[in-house]
């Protein structure tokens, strides 16, 4: 584990547990995309971080546990969407929870969890905003996708994108705060961007052509579901018929995954999600 360099001045962590944390290094400081979702990973990821130079924002893609719990262990103004610092606050997640995840992905992390609040963003945008550390720069545009509040950002001098969640690797994150017309339409404005390297929420870096893989895995789970509106199933029946390909919360060799009742959870939300917005409008399938 550890920061693993893509171009001449941006470097990715992608073996955590969680989302990947990516370290843009300019002549006047860094910029993390996206905290470590364990806290022993983002106490190594500060330390790590610093000996590149001074960190002085760290960009949250989306306000979910795994992009932002991380955040308490570093330095720097956080910086995201409005609708992230918004979530945040009103939908901080309780001190239960995040024990009970703690004793499952991070037992060491336990005692570090005693003073532990929320940080939320200290710096927002509407539309969209840039980020200079001198001679690099890392534009952030609003783009609804994977949540209502999530970001793209893109780092023109390295030709990089950093898609957050909009983009997995590693198989389909949750649909539980997407809406379908949007999940589609992001990914259209991911390609529209002028990248070499594409910087997923989860999984290994990618170029262009996972693009279309990502896209087609989406669409299938979306004729899942309208092939079960179609035979007449409720949601119910469609949460408990659909499964998708989900490597992001699960175990792997790498790291222990989430307790099974959660991904359970997590599919569940997803079905339901879609299965609303098909029956709103169907012709979603043809996305
Ligand atoms: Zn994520």
């Amino acid at each position: 584990m550890a920061l693993e360099r893509i171009t001449p001045r941006v470097f990715v962590e992608t073996s955590n547990l969680g989302s990947n944390n990516s370290l843009i290094v300019g002549s006047e400081g860094n910029i993390l995309v996206d905290s470590p979702h364990r806290p022993t990973d983002a106490i190594e990821l500060a330390r790590e971080a610093q000996e590149h130079g001074r960190l002085r924002f760290v960009v949250n893609t989306d306000h979910h546990p795994d992009h932002t719990i991380g955040n308490f262990w570093m330095p720097g103004e956080i910086v995201s969407h409005a609708g992230t610092r918004k979530r945040l606050i009103e939908e901080a997640p309780s001190d239960e929870y995040l024990q009970n995840l703690m004793a499952r992905i991070d037992p060491e992390a336990l005692p570090l969890m005693g003073d532990y609040k929320v940080r939320i963003p200290d710096v927002v945008f509407i539309n969209e905003m840039t980020l200079h550390v001198g001679d690099l720069s890392l534009e952030l545009s609003f783009q609804p996708g994977h949540t209502a509040n999530s970001l793209l950002a893109y780092c023109p001098q390295e030709h990089v994108l950093f898609s957050g969640d909009i983009f997995c690797e590693a198989g389909l994150p949750s649909f539980q705060d997407s809406r379908v017309a949007d999940w589609f339409s992001a990914l259209e404005a991911v390609e529209a961007f002028d990248f070499e390297i594409l910087v997923p929420g989860h999984g290994d870096v990618a170029d262009r052509s996972a693009i279309e893989r990502y896209r087609a895995q989406g669409r299938e789970v979306v004729q899942k579901v309208a092939a079960a509106i179609a035979a007449g199933h409720d949601c119910d029946q469609a949460m408990d018929e659909i499964r998708f390909e989900d490597r992001i919360h699960v175990d792997t060799d790498q790291y222990i995954g989430y307790p099974d009742d959660l991904i359970e959870m997590f599919q569940r939300r997803s079905v339901s999600r879609i299965y609303e917005d098909l029956v709103a409008n169907p012709n979603l399938v043809d996305r």
